[in-house]
Formats: C-alpha cells, sequence, structure tokens
C-alpha cells in the first residue's frame, strides 16, 4: 500500500467518504485519492514523494501557481501581528478598495468565507433590494450548497448523479426556477410567467462546472437587457472567472454590466475568502446599514485578507499577466482540441482563456443536455492515463482544466504529447 492509500484507508473511517469534498473523491475514475503533501509554482507533490503538474490549482485560486512567494511572505508577516481580531481592520479597507476601484460596477463590496456564502448572502441582497422571492438559475451552473442553489447544480452533483441533494427541504427550492444555459428564450418564458416575481437571474459568465461551457454571443446581453426590463437584479457568480478572464472577470472580458457579483477562488489566494458586492443602491441594503441580515466572525479575517490582497496586487500591477495567460490558454486548448479531432476516441474542446474542458463526446457542448452526453468511462480511462504520467487533472468529467501563470511552455509541450500519445492509441 503507498501512504496515500494508508491514510486514505484511515480517512473513510472518520471523514464521510474520506473527504472534506465531494469534489476531492477519486470515486467517479476507479481509484483512491492522492495525498497531497505540498506544492510549488504548477506542482504538486503527493505523500509518496510523486510529483504531478497540477491542473486543478486548488480548484481556480492558484492562478500565480503554488505557493507564490508574495502571497507566501504576506500571510507570514500578517500571521505575526494575530490570527484574528474581529474588529475592523486596514487590510479590509485596502482589498475593498482594490476592488472597487478597479473592477467594473463594484460600488461596495462585503467579504465573506466561501464561495456558497456569497452567493447565499447576493440572493438575499437581491431579494431584500426587490422585495421580490423567485431567482431564475441555470441548469449546470453551480452556486454552492446552500439550500436554495442546489438545483441542477452541476460538477460534483452531475458526478455523484444525484439530480438534488437529500436534505433540502422542498420549500427551500420552491422559488428556484431553472432555465438552460445559452438558451435566452428559456429565460423569456420564466419573466413571461412571473414578469413581476423574480428578484435576480444568476449566471456563471462562463459555465465551469458542467465543464467549461462559454456563453454564446449574445446571450449576456440578453440576460443583461430582460433583467433591467423587468427590474430583476443580474447576479454574475463570478466565483471563477473573476480575477481569471481579466482583472474585472467576465464584466470586463465580456463588456456586460451585472448589478451583483460574487467572489471565491481567486480573491483568498488559497485561504477561505469569498465576497459580493455592486451597485451601491443594491449593497446598502445590506446590515448595519440596510434590513438585509448578513455576518461572519471570521469574515475579512487578517491573514485571508493579506493572501488576498497580496495576489490580487500582483495582478493588478502586472495586467499584461492576463494576456499571456489568455494567449497561453487559447494555444494550449488549440492545440488538444487539434489532438481530439485527430484521435480514435470521440472528444471535443471547449475554452475561454485559461479554462478549458475535454468532453468525451462528439457533439458541440454548449449547456447542460449536451455535457451530459460525454461518456464518463472515456473520461475516467483518460484520467488514469495522464494521472500515470504525472499529470494531475480534476478527478471528473465536468470539470475545468485551470491553467496558472506558473505552467511554462516547455510543461504544456510536454502534456500535448501525452494526450497525442493517449489518443493515437500508444
Ligand atoms: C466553487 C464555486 C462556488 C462555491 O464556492 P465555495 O468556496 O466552494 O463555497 C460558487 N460558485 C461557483 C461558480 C463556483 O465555481
Amino acid at each position: 500500500m503507498t501512504t496515500s492509500e494508508q491514510l486514505f484507508a484511515r480517512a473513510v473511517n472518520v471523514i464521510p467518504g474520506g473527504v472534506n469534498s465531494p469534489v476531492r473523491a477519486f470515486g467517479s475514475v476507479g481509484l483512491t485519492p492522492r495525498m497531497i503533501a505540498s506544492a510549488d509554482g504548477a506542482h504538486m507533490t503527493d505523500e509518496d514523494g510523486n510529483v504531478y503538474l497540477d491542473f486543478v490549482g486548488s480548484w481556480g485560486p492558484m492562478i500565480l501557481g503554488h505557493n507564490h512567494p508574495a502571497v507566501r511572505e504576506a500571510v507570514i508577516r500578517a500571521c505575526e501581528e494575530g490570527l484574528s481580531f474581529g474588529a475592523a481592520t486596514k487590510r479590509e479597507v485596502e482589498m475593498a478598495e482594490l476592488v472597487c476601484g478597479n473592477v467594473p460596477n463594484i460600488d461596495m463590496v462585503r467579504m465573506v468565507n466561501s464561495g456558497t456564502e456569497a452567493v447565499m448572502s447576493a440572493i438575499r441582497a437581491a431579494r431584500g433590494y426587490t422585495g421580490r422571492d423567485k431567482i431564475v438559475k441555470f441548469m449546470g451552473c453551480y452556486h454552492g450548497h446552500s439550500d436554495a442553489l442546489l438545483v441542477q447544480a452541476g460538477s460534483g452533483v452531475m458526478t455523484a448523479g444525484i439530480p438534488d441533494s437529500a436534505g433540502v427541504p422542498k420549500g427551500c427550492t420552491l422559488d428556484t426556477l431553472s432555465a438552460i444555459y445559452n438558451d435566452e428564450a428559456s429565460v423569456q418564458r420564466l419573466f413571461d410567467e412571473f414578469p413581476d416575481e423574480i428578484a435576480a437571474v444568476i449566471v456563471e459568465p462562463v459555465g465551469a462546472n458542467m465543464g467549461v461551457v462559454p456563453p454564446k454571443e449574445g446571450f449576456l446581453e440578453a440576460l443583461r437587457a430582460m433583467c433591467t426590463k423587468y427590474n430583476a437584479v443580474l447576479i454574475f457568480d463570478e466565483v471563477i472567472t473573476g480575477f481569471r478572464l481579466s482583472f474585472g472577470g467576465a464584466q470586463e472580458y465580456y463588456g456586460v454590466d451585472a448589478d451583483l457579483v460574487t467572489y471565491g477562488k481567486i480573491i483568498g489566494a488559497g485561504m477561505p475568502v469569498g465576497a459580493y458586492g455592486g451597485k451601491r443602491e443594491i449593497m446598502e441594503n445590506v446590515a448595519p446599514l440596510g434590513p438585509v441580515y448578513q455576518a461572519g466572525t471570521l469574515s475579512g479575517n487578517p491573514v485571508a485578507m493579506a493572501a488576498g490582497l497580496a495576489q490580487l496586487t500582483v495582478l493588478h500591477e502586472q495586467p499584461k499577466l492576463y494576456d499571456e495567460l489568455n494567449a497561453k490558454g487559447d494555444w494550449f486548448f488549440g492545440e488538444v482540441s487539434k489532438i481530439a479531432e485527430k484521435g480514435k476516441i470521440p472528444a471535443m474542446v471547449n475554452s475561454c482563456g485559461s479554462l478549458g474542458c475535454l468532453f468525451f463526446t462528439d457533439i458541440a457542448v454548449t449547456d447542460y443536455e449536451s455535457a451530459k452526453t460525454s461518456d464518463t468511462e472515456a473520461f475516467a480511462a483518460y484520467f488514469r492515463y495522464m494521472l500515470d504520467h504525472g499529470v494531475y487533472l480534476a478527478p471528473a468529467q465536468f470539470e475545468a482544466m485551470f491553467l496558472s501563470v506558473a505552467h511554462t511552455r516547455e510543461d504544456l509541450i510536454g502534456v500535448l504529447e501525452l494526450m497525442r500519445a493517449y489518443f493515437a492509441g500508444e
């Protein structure tokens, strides 16, 4: 038994499924998880000393690569000053100013501790602001594990084959309406039916929890127009795309304005941070300023803020990092696409900048239904081959591959050679 296997055998006794988040389980690829001991740059090392080129990047936060010196040093310095005060701090002000000053439409922002919390709070703010209850979400979009949003939620839920979660009372999802991604007519039908009852439309501006599904041209613009027309709040869930597609996230990348935006992942640089922000007239409803209650003992935690602020500062000061990262993604996923086209196994690629996904299907993936045509057994075989050859992919078909600043061209050329061999049936 490897050390990873020994640890996992202990883990399953004391942690449900042996993992603290289901997407980390290797069940759908027929393996047990590698226990990661450390990571640096684009690589992770497991407890047995195996080194992997990492395409998960902690599910997105590690856009600068693991263990980036600026982030590490900021955290160490912050630790020396104390771990938590439960009081207002200078770093929170600096963080909020950096976000509000450089992201479109963010007049005010509130820090929380995860993406789940950010979305839950943004929905409450939208409901409080509009005085309406219903929300529209898209099938295959994931917005965290809060009750109201765990409806056809893609990703982890998708792989497990659970349509919804047990333990969510029916009442909690009665006001959650589902629409089809990339199909604005499906949203229009909901507005036709409930013109004065929809508080918000929430969308992943690039679907990244059903594999990667970019928005069709005009889709986000259509959502913007409908929300304006029906006085509903447009929420971009930028937990993945925020500070990744560009510093201003999908709003800046696609030039479409949201009313509220949710963040997670990159904003904490690997520490547990989420945030929601947006138009002043909406955010002014949040307590203690307004009647929408939302709070957090550890929100804006000084160590977490130090990490996030250090990462965002590097990204903000070097905007060309985005040009380089997006160009690297376009090139790499373009090459993967060519390999998939020529290969003996049906596969196709979707990508957007540094996010990409290889779907084991031969039809174009534009929404949840088409994503589900993927052959998850074929994915599992491919995953095992890549892992055996030192490439750590997310252990499920419906997850993104995350590129970071730290992935070198040489790293990626090596991966392309592996893929070529695999798809040629070698
Ligand atoms: C990861 C994710 C979330 C949830 O964030 P957590 O920090 O895992 O709670 C919400 N929305 C999107 C789009 C995500 O990818």
